[in-house]
């Protein structure tokens, strides 16, 4: 019991962690229809697939962005199918220097895609071979050192670059104007997510009704990663203290025991609201005051914590700063203090 916190972030956490690999495999969709929600995203999706096979052509390069777990990956692997085509998978971190993006895109057939998650991490003089590559699918080369150095042209075949960042404003003007698609994908609705829910059960053979599945959907933080996630852990709970049915009841219990409250919030979440009620009056307070307040990264509060804590509408963004809203002093029991309406008001006409 004594490490139950960091037990909980295990769980809550939207980033992919060792667990997860086999099951993430045998749950991702393969095909457009499977994949769930976003549907803006799926409809133009499916008319510059149909249009570039109908040309015969590579599909455009595609630039996902979203807070992590919400299928950019899977999304990848989908297009790749569609389009009938090979896929390949990297990140920004792992191509370290130029030469291994070039071992990369030379080994690519036609049409390939290649998807490079983290895109906003790649170095400058990576990111500096893949402009041309992109553009016009060519590789310069040089060849020599000081004066009598020259530089050779290679032809690489037409492909699809697929990037995927949870941080679309830090990439560079140049790489994000080369990508011909941009898409950005949205948390899930609960009623989304319980759908998702029913087909991973079906797919793992776990029972749940329909009331289980809500229960689980309504508190993954509008993220599939996570719905999943506690999908198999309210199937451990099932299967110990049930009849090994998810029913509304046993998915309460196991959501209870794992501190997620209704709607989500996990002792992070309530951490950090309450860090900025009692420390800064509710706001408005710096990101690098709430991290260092609460001891986590200033860069996993903004990814991970924040999109969900402002789409519910408890945390909102001022000029001056992050800001508690009404509706999260309400979540925590507190009262709206009179002396916090300043920035509150304005943002929020309250
Ligand atoms: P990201 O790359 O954005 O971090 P992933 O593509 O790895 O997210 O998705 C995480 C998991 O969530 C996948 O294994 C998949 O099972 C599930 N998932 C994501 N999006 C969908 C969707 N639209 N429909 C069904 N399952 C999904």
């Amino acid at each position: 019991m004594d490490d139950f916190s960091n037990f909980n972030e295990r769980i809550i956490a939207p980033e992919q962690t060792g667990a997860d690999t086999d099951i993430e495999l045998s749950l991702r969709p393969k095909v457009l229809s499977e994949y769930i929600g976003q549907e803006k995203v799926k409809a133009n999706l499916k008319v510059y697939i149909d249009a570039a096979r109908g040309r015969n052509e590579a599909l455009d390069h595609v630039l996902l962005y979203g807070p992590p777990g919400l299928g950019k990956t899977t999304l990848a692997g989908i297009i790749a199918n569609e389009l009938g085509v090979q896929l390949r998978v990297t990140s920004g971190p792992a191509i370290e220097k130029p030469g291994d993006l070039a071992a990369l895109l030379t080994n690519l057939n036609e049409g390939d895609v290649l998807f490079i998650d983290e895109v906003h991490r790649l170095s400058k003089s990576v990111e500096e071979v893949l402009y041309p590559a992109m553009e016009d699918f060519a590789l310069d080369i040089i060849i020599g050192k000081g004066p009598s150095a020259r530089s050779i042209r290679l032809d690489l075949p037409k492909f699809t670059l697929v990037g995927a960042t949870t941080r679309a404003g830090q990439l560079t003007a140049p790489l994000r104007d080369r990508f011909g698609v941009i898409f950005r994908l949205e948390l899930y609705t609960p009623a989304e997510l319980s759908r998702i829910v029913d087909r991973s059960s079906g797919i793992l053979g776990i029972e749940i009704d329909k009331e289980g599945s809500m229960e689980i959907a309504s508190r993954s933080r509008g993220t599939p990663r996570i719905a999943n996630r506690l999908l198999r852990r309210s199937r451990d709970f099932a299967q110990i203290m049930g009849t090994g049915i998810i029913t509304g009841d046993i998915a309460r219990h196991a959501l209870e025991r794992m501190e997620i409250d209704q709607l989500g919030l996990d002792l992070v979440d309530r951490l950090l609201l309450r860090a900025m009620v009692e420390n800064y009056n509710g706001g408005p307070v710096g990101l690098d005051t709430i991290a260092a307040a609460i001891g986590e990264e200033a860069i996993t509060i903004e990814d991970v914590y924040e999109p969900y804590l402002m789409q519910i509408g408890f945390l909102g963004r001022t000029p001056r700063g992050r800001v508690v809203t009404p509706a999260g002093y309400r979540h925590l029991g507190l009262e709206f203090p009179d002396s916090a309406r300043g920035d509150t008001q304005q943002k929020f006409d309250i």
